[in-house]
């Protein structure tokens, strides 16, 4: 049976509550590798080759002249694995169906980095019987989740933690198959 309930992150975990006027609870929820930008200026990642223009990153044509050379946000995150989500595959479903589900992981975020460059994969791994990845962003793990339960069903849930800026998923399939 195709599971559509998910946990929204408010519900499940309500975020701790904080006294109003208390700056702390909204800064706690940035990005702490989000950075700050003279207004203007471009960047090119040394390590991707992702280029900072016009406000956002995107992948570059070709590198903007007389552009800052550092890292990106994500290439920082790789460099200091630093996870900003987390997402695991388990059931026995994937013991049965673990090479087409790993190529479904690698396409979603295929997909999403062509879109989002700073969205993607830090570490997929397998242990404990279960695919263990890591993310650079808050989201991805989520749309790896959604294409799984899509694909497969199973049950997904995430929770959203706001003061570490950090989201976990997990997709389980208790069923052998069809
Ligand atoms: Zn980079």
């Amino acid at each position: 049976m195709p599971d559509h309930t998910h946990d929204s992150p408010g519900r499940k975990n309500p975020p701790v509550w904080k006294p109003r006027g208390d700056a702390t609870s909204e800064t706690f929820r940035k990005d702490p590798y989000e950075e700050r930008h003279r207004p203007g200026s471009s960047t090119v990642c040394t390590e991707c080759g992702v280029a900072f223009l016009d406000g956002i990153w995107k992948w570059p044509g070709e590198p903007p002249e007389g552009a800052e050379r550092g890292l990106c946000p994500a290439c920082r995150r790789a460099r200091d694995d630093y996870p900003a989500g987390f997402i695991t595959a388990s059931g026995p479903f994937l013991r049965g169906h673990h090479d087409e589900i790993v190529n479904l992981i690698r396409n979603v975020e295929a997909s999403e980095k062509a879109e989002r460059p700073l969205h993607r994969i830090l570490d997929l791994r397998e242990a404990d019987d279960e695919l263990q990845i890591t993310t650079t962003d808050v989201h991805l793990p989520r749309r790896i989740g959604e294409a799984l339960r899509s694909a497969y069903s199973g049950h997904f849930d995430y929770h959203y933690v706001p003061n570490e800026h950090i989201l976990r998923g997990r997709w389980t399939r208790d069923d052998e198959d069809e």
